[in-house]
């Protein structure tokens, strides 16, 4: 089985070819023009599509060396995120299945990022069900309950702001540019993780709030600046890693209690945040620590990617699950 994969939910355009659970290509264009505004401009992001898509899916298909007639189906993206960014992607999967008469997969982002996990690498063991999957990006913080491929449960998101925000947004009050995630984390690397300290929100339950945490930090530096005008400067690295053991803190206290709570010890990281690599040796270092099984994506299935439309649309292929070219993109929506 040949799948050609779209992904286009947010800035980032992106095609991948699998053949089975086996990735042969898998292309991303970044949306380089929204670093100016500070964040996604959906305008310009749905605009950036349309010039991308094409050229895209050809390196695609020119990197996996097969023709689109070769292809056995069509797997995009039908949301969640921005609706402008998610039609241009479905509309040119629509078309595409029109043409080539193969079938339509419409894909859920979230559980992409959590499916991601079972694309075929050698050397790594896939999840078995059940397991927690903790999935942090750009818009989502989620823990959630995976029973199957299709059977999941959120029994913990954020109220406020998703991790990947609040990495975004501090590393903008620092003054550093967009998307600042990536940023904070290389800083991180170099500074003391105990240097500051931010209070931890109290949210009870396994539901998380980060946006407490961008206002600790906007007073911190304030303040900090009137004593010293050239702080952020000087203490970059142990602001960064001060703030990115915070979030750490809180993931992990979430997870914990996650685990405590469903007797369930293997879990998996998806989404934009589990590239961090803080968040990667800790949970590492919770295997022996806590008797977890830990999964952890490689580094290109971690940020949007088109590979992880691509695994969950061939277990849809598997399962006979096609969708019309009626099927419509949704912004916002759950499992
Ligand atoms: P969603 O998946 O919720 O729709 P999204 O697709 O926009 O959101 P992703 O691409 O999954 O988000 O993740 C992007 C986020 O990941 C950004 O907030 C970015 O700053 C963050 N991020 C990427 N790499 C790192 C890193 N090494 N450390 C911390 N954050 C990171
Ligand atoms: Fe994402």
């Amino acid at each position: 089985v040949f799948i050609l994969a779209i992904e286009s939910s947010c800035d980032d355009t992106a095609a991948a070819v699998l053949k089975n659970d086996q990735v042969l290509s898998n292309v991303v264009a970044n949306q380089l023009i929204h670093n100016q505004y500070g964040g996604v401009v959906p305008e310009l992001a749905s605009r950036a599509h349309q010039q991308n898509i094409v050229p895209v899916i050809d390196a695609a298909l020119r990197k996996a060396n097969i023709t689109k007639e070769q292809l056995s189906a069509i797997a995009f993206t039908q949301g969640p995120g921005l609706m402008g960014s998610l039609l241009v992607g479905s509309s040119f999967a629509k078309s595409l299945s029109l043409a080539l008469q193969i079938p339509l997969l419409a894909v859920n982002h979230m559980q992409a990022h959590i499916l991601a996990h079972f694309i075929a690498e050698e050397g790594y063991n896939k999840p078995t069900f059940p397991f927690l999957a903790l999935t942090i990006s750009g818009g989502h913080t989620q823990i959630v309950k995976v029973n199957d491929f299709f059977d999941m449960e959120i029994i913990g998101e954020t109220t406020d702001d998703a991790v990947g925000e609040a990495f975004d947004k501090s590393a903008k009050i620092l003054g550093l540019p967009y998307p600042g995630g990536p940023l904070v984390d290389k800083y991180a690397q170099l500074g003391d993780p105990k240097a500051f300290e931010f209070t931890k929100p109290k949210v009870p339950g396994l539901d998380f709030s980060f946006s407490g945490l961008k206002t600790a930090i906007l007073y911190f530096i304030q303040k900090k600046k009137l004593e010293n005008p050239n702080f952020v400067e000087e203490n970059l690295n142990a602001i960064c890693a001060s703030i990115q053991h915070n979030i750490i803190e809180i993931l992990m206290d979430k997870l914990k209690l996650a685990v405590k709570e469903t007797g369930i010890k293997q879990i998996a990281i998806g989404g934009g945040v589990s590239a961090n690599s803080g968040i990667r040796t800790t949970l590492k270092a919770a295997e022996s620590k806590y008797g977890w099984t830990t999964y952890i994506p490689k580094f290109e299935y971690t940020t949007d990617n088109a590979a992880m439309i691509g695994i969950v649309g061939y277990q849809k292929f598997l399962s006979q699950n096609f969708e019309t070219s009626a099927v419509v993109s949704k912004a916002r929506i759950q499992f």
